[in-house]
């Protein structure tokens, strides 16, 4: 049943899948779904190349359609795990629901990531795929269909970089290693990057979209594509 699943999800494009056991780190209100599918699609490389100095308008038309390309996936993997007699719920591939003390949606996809094995947590807070670097975007869906577990990734390779700390223009970015576990805000202020997007770059994507710390991230480019 699970090489139907992998294979079926493989046909709708995705760049890279992993499944995690989800129980300790599920949304409260869906505690029976106690596994997990993460999955990512690759950006292309040469609208990533083009945003070291600023996000461009091709860029977050970009991110919009492989956000869209995202939640079509989900929803087709949800579709097919119900008609299958399971149940799962897709998580949104951007989505705010709480603007008042902090930015952040029902659920971090990089944790998905993680747990999956499929990569790390950069310093810059972005998820950094072992093989396609940090320009990819993520899915993630519950479900309770059991799926093997991989070994989750526990710790960062950021080494003794820090161009995306020395790179951010609102200076957002601690420059600490990521342990599994860390709070968002101890790697990057989250408020200080929404708002320095809000205010240079709203006639860009309306301020929701920057990418420098993705662009001039030299993970790029050692990755094994
Ligand atoms: S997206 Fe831009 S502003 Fe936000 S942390 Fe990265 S470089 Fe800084
Ligand atoms: S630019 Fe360097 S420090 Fe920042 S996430 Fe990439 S590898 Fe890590």
């Amino acid at each position: 049943m699970t090489d139907n699943l992998i294979s079926y999800i493989e046909s709708l494009g995705v760049s890279r899948l992993g499944f995690f056991g989800a129980k300790s780190v599920v949304p409260n209100n869906w505690k029976e779904l106690e596994y997990g599918i993460s999955f990512s699609i690759k950006l292309s490389e040469p609208i990533v190349d083009d945003i070291k100095s600023g996000p461009s308008k091709t860029y977050f038309a970009h991110y919009r359609s492989v956000n869209y390309h995202i939640n079509e996936v989900s929803l087709k993997i949800v579709l097919y795990l119900q008609k299958m007699g399971f149940k799962a719920v897709p998580i949104p591939a951007s989505q705010t629901v709480s603007e008042k003390n902090e930015i952040s949606g029902v659920f971090q996809h990089r944790t998905a990531a993680t747990l999956s094995g499929l990569g790390w947590v950069g310093k810059s807070g972005m998820f950094i795929d072992d093989k396609l670097g940090p320009s990819v975007r993520l899915g993630t869906i519950f479900t309770n269909m059991k799926l093997p577990s991989a070994s989750p990734v526990r710790s960062g390779g950021c080494g003794s970089c820090r161009i995306c700390v020395e790179s951010c223009p609102a200076m957002a970015i601690e420059g600490k290693e990521w342990k599994a576990g860390m709070e968002r805000n101890e790697l990057y202020d989250a408020r200080a990057c929404s708002d320095y997007m809000k205010e240079a770059y709203k006639d860009i994507g309306r301020g929701v979209v920057c990418g420098i710390c993705m662009s001039i991230c030299p993970k790029n480019h050692t990755s094994n594509k």
